[in-house]
């Protein structure tokens, strides 16, 4: 826990109940970032470079901040003091899905936000997911949402993802010299032993597994009030309760049309990600199928 109360100023604002979305690759959290960026009175950042650098190093090299609780919240204050600034070229190094999400073309620069009612900052950055526990030390009253998605859906989202499944050329994977290694969700020594025969459907599933893990741990450490746990399937099937759910925990009246429109599309092309081979799906239960049957996807 925190020994002091920081009090972030952006722009001359406290930052105050910061909002931060987080969730496995092709859980949803995206879909939602871009709801709340679109929302009223909120500035959701999606991809700043300050922030991208402090997620990756998060994600490959957490042995770096084990047990420097403080200095990580340093970090990750830091780089959100300088991703969340609004000026003129703010959007400028954004990633094109957060100029997108705030309407602006590609090649305008920004700023992708109004200053006048901004009320409520956010971070919907891929793979924030790593620094999520950081995030609750950096930000004490911060609001997370998360996103959980069957297992099995997520896996075949990712094998059919260039960008995901490029994390595990050779180059890239440190599972030999970083362990624990949430980003490729190997916690045990057993994990470890096993993970150069898995199949790429295996490895994603340990990705995925660890996520579930994470959402565990974040719903016992965080008050009801700072945790909001949405269910990807629950969000496609009954969008305007998700809707309803999202803005009650976020004091906004979030932007309906792209979780409505996902939702469409989703209804009616069944499930909404590709199908499992026979061999895939049994990897993934044999490694997550604990996880699955406790989140009730069976
Ligand atoms: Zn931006």
């Amino acid at each position: 826990m925190p020994s002091a109360r920081h009090i972030l100023i952006v722009n001359s604002r406290s930052v105050h109940q910061p909002v931060f979305v987080v969730g496995a690759p092709h859980s949803g959290a995206d879909l939602i970032g871009r709801a709340l960026k679109a929302s009223a009175g909120f500035h959701v950042t999606i991809g700043q470079p300050s922030v991208l650098r402090t997620v990756y190093a998060f994600a490959r090299r957490p042995s770096m901040y084990q047990g420097r609780t403080q200095a990580a919240a340093t970090v990750i204050r830091d780089a959100f003091a300088q991703g969340w600034q609004v000026t003129p070229h703010s959007c400028l190094e954004c990633t094109r899905e957060c100029r997108t999400a705030a309407g602006l073309a590609a090649d305008a620069v920004g700023p992708c936000v109004e200053l006048r009612g901004l009320e409520t900052f956010g971070d919907a950055s891929p793979d924030l997911i790593y620094c999520a526990e950081a995030l609750t030390y950096a930000f004490p009253d911060a609001r997370i949402v998360q996103v959980v998605r069957d297992g099995r859906d997520v896996v075949a989202s990712m094998l059919a993802d260039p960008l995901v499944m490029s994390w595990f050329r050779p180059s890239f994977v440190n599972v030999d010299t970083e362990f624990p290694n949430p980003f490729f969700g190997i916690e045990s020594p057993e994990d470890r032993d096993l993970w150069p025969q898995l199949s790429p459907a295996g490895r994603c599933a340990l990705r995925w597994r660890w996520s579930v893990r994470l959402a565990a741990r974040l719903h016992h450490s965080l008050p009801g009030g700072q945790l909001k746990t949405i269910r990807y399937e629950h969000m496609m099937g009954k969008p305007d309760e998700a809707l309803a759910d999202l803005s009650r925990f976020s004091g906004t009246t979030v932007q309906a049309a792209g979780i409505r429109n996902a939702a469409r599309t989703y209804r009616s092309r069944s499930r909404g990600a590709p199908v499992l081979t026979m061999e895939d799906a049994s990897q993934v239960e044999k490694l997550a199928g604990e996880e699955l049957r406790r989140l009730g996807y069976s």
